[in-house]
């Protein structure tokens, strides 16, 4: 075990919290039964661990749980937004404005609506990472139905200013989507104070389990329409048809209630960490911050290396820290990632970039090591080089 990476790619996955696991446990064996089953004690025994656990994620964002769909992940509650919002709504407008930096699942349901005779705006970001809010109240119209920004980046971990674009979209009538993915359970999230109609949230971001998450549907102030995208036994009233998956939503409560708990202290010690992580780091030369140095999840720091090939800088630092790269992998080829381009970089520095997740589970130790390491790597690269 000694000899596996350190993992610092917390922003991939992260490890399942051993306190996660033991909730979640009971309801694979004993507590087996169908939340939906409401003759017997088997069904009612399940449907209050679920019930409890809709309460619990739903206090944490400060909605209702009526207002909480559960869904596979985050993939699928992007999906369910997007493609839901379009098909409702499609007859007030087809417009829909996102950022060039989202996360594939939410662009390329975009690129799907657009197949369909939508339009969709794709922003551009400062070269901080953040949206530009002047450009984007220009880009309202009169047709725009939703507008789709993510509340953390996945890549570059900027935060965008979520009560600002909620106080717009409001202004203009139009809905706004959230893909928290990264952001539930690191940083506060208040759909009323930020004026959220739409979040999407996934647990195994935040040291819960894999395959589960929801989407957040406002019930007032709009009351927000989402057609289903899966059809069947009518759960969750309707929007998400499925059995729902009792031990996984235990879990992703457990997860969410325990980010909560740990924010303060958390938030400090992972903000502590990579501020030590950067400090290494920028003793090189030709080392570069990608997005805004403060404005970011306290975990995240991806930095681009001038004068190293990616390929090769990824190799070498494999054996001892499991990190990702600014090289994003398609079915077909490697492609630079989307976001560190939209940041201004050109190909090579978009490639030659390191995505470190610090966690829940890292040392200062671990990040010295690692950064040793990453240090050794460039300067040896750099020198081969030159030779
Ligand atoms: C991980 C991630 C997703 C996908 O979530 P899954 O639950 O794995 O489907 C979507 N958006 C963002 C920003 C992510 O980081």
């Amino acid at each position: 075990m000694s000899t596996r990476p350190i993992y610092l790619d917390c922003h991939a996955t992260t490890p399942l919290d051993d306190r996660v696991l033991a909730a979640m446990l009971p309801y694979f064996t004993e507590h087996f039964g169908n939340p939906a089953s409401i003759t017997h004690a088997y069904g009612w025994e399940a449907e209050a661990a679920v019930k409890k656990s809709r309460q619990t994620i739903a206090d944490a964002i400060h909605g209702t749980p009526e207002e909480i769909v559960f869904t596979s992940g985050a993939t699928e509650a992007n999906n369910l937004a997007i493609k839901g919002v379009a098909e409702a709504y499609f007859s007030k407008g087809r417009h829909i404005i996102t950022l060039e930096t989202e996360h594939n699942a939410v662009l390329d349901p975009c690129k799907y609506l657009e197949s369909l005779g939508f339009e969709v705006t794709y922003l551009p970001v400062r070269r901080d990472g953040l949206i530009d809010l002047s450009q984007l109240e220009k880009t309202f119209r009169p047709d725009t139905i939703l507008v789709s920004v993510m509340a953390a980046n996945n890549e570059i971990g900027v935060i965008q200013p979520l009560a600002e674009i909620g106080a717009l979209c409001r202004h203009h009538e139009s809905l706004f989507h959230t893909d928290a993915a990264q952001a539930i359970g690191k940083i506060p999230l208040d759909v009323e104070s930020m004026q959220i109609d739409i979040m999407s949230l996934t647990a195994h971001k935040v040291y819960g389990p894999k395959g589960i998450g929801a989407l957040y549907v406002r019930r007032r102030h709009p009351r927000v329409k989402i057609a289903p995208q899966l059809h069947g036994g009518g759960q969750e009233r309707g929007m998400r048809s499925g059995t729902l998956y009792t031990p996984q939503i235990v879990g992703f409560a457990t997860a969410v209630e325990l980010g909560l708990a740990e924010m303060p202290s958390e938030t400090k010690r992972l903000r502590q960490l990579r501020q030590r992580l950067w400090q290494h780091l920028s003793e090189l030369e030709g080392i570069y911050l990608n997005g805004h140095p403060e404005t970011r999840l306290p975990g995240n720091l991806n930095v681009s290396v001038a004068g190293v090939d990616g390929s090769a800088l990824l190799l070498g630092l494999q054996p001892t820290v499991a990190v990702s790269s600014g090289a994003a992998c398609t079915s077909t080829k490697i492609a630079p990632s989307h976001a560190i381009l939209a940041l201004g970089r050109d190909e090579k520095l978009a490639f030659a970039s390191l995505r470190f997740g610090i966690g829940r589970f890292n040392t200062k130790d671990q990040i010295d090591r690692v950064a040793q390491q990453a240090i050794g790597t460039i300067q040896s690269l750099r020198q081969a080089q030159t030779m």
